[in-house]
């Protein structure tokens, strides 16, 4: 029970690998948020999880909206009053090749999965600062080193989760606050089903260990940053893809 007592906000909780690091926090103690884009997933994960003793607040949150991440902090203070751990996790994915990739599908996925990123980690940084203690902990993607033909937004996107980490790592380290990422490889969720078959097979041959990874892969990475065994850990990026990148 190593995060008894923390409190944790996860950002896209209510499924996918946001769920299954909330399940695997939940089994160290801590006291989570779960904010996502629709309440009614959200409060249904929560439900699921205070089953296990933990307390648990559910939020509506689009995090690409600075207005609705300012409130959702205002409701966490109110609720616990304090905040330990964010873990920056809600993302998207609007795939095309780049000719042919439409304006709106670049600013969604940036707003989304960086610019949800900054507005989270500066509110939370706020707290944090004046707390004199905090981690943060954000999902980036192999694609960020590798790249990706089909994903220039997202790869675009999770290189600058990459930067921004290491920066804010710099910037706040004497502060007693820590910021890392885990970059997952290949992790079965939904948005990797949505995946054609032909794609998901050629994607296999590129993986070392010659399986897809699961949520439960990334979630224990994510742990391991939230926990004190990684307090000396700061602005580093944690790979978890079956040595498809190295
Ligand atoms: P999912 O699509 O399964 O889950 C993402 C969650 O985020 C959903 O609950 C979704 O809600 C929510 N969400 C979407 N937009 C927003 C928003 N604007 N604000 C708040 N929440 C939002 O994705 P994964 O679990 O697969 O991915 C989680 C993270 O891991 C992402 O950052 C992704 O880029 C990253 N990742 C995933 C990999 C994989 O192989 N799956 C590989 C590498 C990285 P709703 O469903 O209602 O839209």
């Amino acid at each position: 029970m190593e995060l008894k007592e923390k409190v944790v906000l996860i950002t896209g909780g209510a499924r996918g690998i946001g769920k299954a690091i909330a399940a695997c926090l939940a089994k160290r103690g801590a006291n989570l948020v779960i904010a996502d884009i629709s309440y009614e997933s959200a409060a249904e994960t929560a439900r699921e999880l205070a089953a296990t003793g933990i307390r648990t607040l559910p939020l509506k949150l689009d995090v690409s909206k600075a207005d609705e991440v300012a409130a959702a902090f205002g409701e966490i203070m109110k609720e616990f009053g304090k905040i330990d751990v964010l873990i920056n996790n809600a993302g998207i994915t609007r795939d095309g090749l780049l000719l042919r990739m439409k304006d709106e599908d670049w600013d969604a996925v940036m707003n989304i999965n960086l610019k949800g990123v900054f507005l989270c980690s500066k509110e939370a940084m706020k707290l944090m600062v004046k707390q004199k203690s905090g981690r943060i902990i954000n999902i980036a993607s192999v694609v960020a080193f590798m790249g990706n033909p089909g994903q220039a937004n997202y790869s675009a996107s999770k290189a600058g989760i990459v930067g921004l980490t290491k920066t804010i790592a710099r910037e706040y380290a004497s502060r007693g606050i820590t910021v890392n990422a885990v970059a997952p490889g290949f992790i079965a969720t939904a948005m990797t089903d949505a995946l054609a078959e032909n794609v998901k097979q050629e994607m296999l041959k590129s993986i070392p260990v010659g399986k897809f990874g699961s949520v439960d892969d990334v979630a224990t990475a994510v742990a391991f940053f939230a926990s004190p065994d990684s307090s000396y850990i700061t602005g580093q990026v944690i790979h978890v893809n079956g040595g498809m990148y190295m």
